[in-house]
């Protein structure tokens, strides 16, 4: 063949991916940039799952949704949601079509990484007062050591009220967990990464002024019981019933001289969470009837009344579909779910975990992933090639940039989605998100460009 004849059939036959910015057009990159700054309001009001709710719930309302009652008659275009304890929300657009044809489905988790406070937390010692903590979610425990925190959460009365705790919000004080000086570090630097902080360390500070006279004990843990009396009205036994979590400080930011990228807490999976959502919002009057389900538990199994192997789901589609006369088996076996979660971008600081052919990279827009699990695709629900295709399909024909990956190396490690819980109901189902890097730290980062491509990507899915 000649040389133009090779380069000719190269184009024809190879794949040719290419950066989404070689491809993106003039009016999405305006379009992205809008929706960048509506997905960074989310994060910043949203820093754990209720308060995602709470917001999902009031951006729903401002677009016409109204709370699901049992027994409504819907018709298609109705709006309706409902709030899973505070915890989880479902949202509907109810289509054109009878659910007998299926739904079209996308599930995100609204729930990330971060401390919760013990049963029993509070504790002085050596004259400090401090929260003893239990991790939720797979996380790098040195990471979240230096660095300020906020407590989000509730206190629950015996009486039943709902106190609602927000400490160290804007310019009040935060906390923090202390860590070792280098210059007394010589044993602890011989312990492996994963080891060198142990759980039982990570102690919030929470304050060292004492009160009353010298000579009595736990006076600065009086201090700190008076001060959360003031503001809540709580004593100690009232932790008993609280969830408090402390999540990273400070709201998220544009990243890099060219402000290409966002870094925050939680883009796993609000990130997703929020396209989700967000094209739900956007959508006239679908065929299908679209829904969306932000789910709480992912991060650590998806257990649970307000994770994704809930019945709460199966009994909103089941009043959904009683209301059309269908059979929720009927409306299952015909519906499709993209779960929506993140992937692992390619970081060249660490290549050695990517296998670079598999790897998702940042700005190569929303990453599919027909599989997850560990070691032999085990845990996952391994899509099947006909709904992969069918994704192609819908994503090409509404000009979203993606891309198809695996999370890492074989052998690395491995980690799991909701997709098999939705699979597991007889719902074709694939994984599909946005590549993070340094995914579960603290403050995660992504791109802007796959952020955008997700959310165009979920609204092209509903509208299947
Ligand atoms: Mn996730
Ligand atoms: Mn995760």
């Amino acid at each position: 063949m000649s040389e133009n004849k090779t380069k000719d059939r190269k184009e024809q036959l190879f794949s040719t991916a290419k950066n989404g910015y070689d491809r993106i057009s003039q009016e999405d990159l305006a379009a992205m940039e809008a929706y960048c700054r509506l997905y960074r309001d989310y994060l910043d009001r949203g820093k754990t799952e209720r308060e995602c709710t709470l917001r999902t719930v009031q951006l729903a309302q401002e677009r016409g949704f109204q709370p699901y009652r049992t027994g409504m008659d819907l018709q298609p275009g109705d709006k309706v949601y409902v709030c899973n304890r505070g915890k989880s929300v479902m949202l509907a657009v109810i289509g054109r079509k009878s659910l007998a044809e299926g739904a079209r489905i996308i599930a995100a988790h609204i729930d990330a990484p971060r401390l919760d406070m013990k049963p029993t937390p509070l504790y002085e010692d050596s004259e400090l007062a401090y929260f003893k903590t239990h991790y939720y979610g797979g996380i790098r425990k040195y990471q979240w050591v230096t660095i300020p925190l906020e407590l989000r959460g509730v206190v629950v009365l015996k009486d039943g009220t709902v106190v609602p705790v927000a400490l160290g919000e804007g310019d009040e004080p935060k906390f923090v967990i202390n860590d070792l000086l280098p210059h007394l570090g010589a044993e602890q630097n011989k312990r492996p990464l994963g080891e060198a902080i142990p759980g039982e360390s990570l102690n919030i500070l929470l304050g060292s002024r004492p009160v009353g006279e010298s000579g009595e004990g736990d006076r600065v843990k009086l201090q700190v019981m008076e001060l959360l009396h003031e503001k809540y009205g709580i004593t100690e036994d009232d932790f008993a019933s609280a969830e408090l979590e402390a999540v990273p400080a400070g709201n998220s930011t544009d990243i890099g001289l060219d402000a290409s990228m966002i870094g925050a807490y939680g883009h796993d999976d609000r990130v997703c969470g929020f396209a989700a959502l967000q094209g739900l919002l956007d959508i006239d009057v679908p065929e299908h009837t679209a829904v969306c389900m932000l789910a709480d538990k992912e991060e650590i199994g998806s257990m649970g009344v307000t994770g994704m192997q809930s019945a709460a789901f199966d009994t909103f589609l089941h009043d959904l579909c009683e209301s059309q006369g269908v059979a929720l088996r009927r409306c299952y076996e015909k519906s499709f779910c993209l779960s929506a979660d993140v992937t692992a971008a390619y970081d060249p600081n660490f290549a050695d975990v990517f296998e670079k052919r598999n790897a998702a990279r940042l700005n190569y827009g929303v990453g599919i992933c027909k599989y997850t699990g560990a070691r032999g695709k085990s845990g996952s629900s391994d899509a099947c090639a006909e709904t992969v295709a069918f994704v192609r399909r819908v994503l090409d024909e509404a000009q979203v940039i993606w891309q198809i990956a695996e999370l890492g190396k074989v052998d690395a490690g491995g980690g799991g989605t909701v997709a098999m819980y939705m699979a597991n109901r007889n719902i074709a189902t694939l994984d599909a998100g946005v590549p993070v890097l340094s995914m579960h730290a603290p403050f995660e980062t992504v791109s802007k460009l796959d952020c955008y491509m997700t959310y165009k990507g979920c609204k092209a899915v509903y509208q299947a």
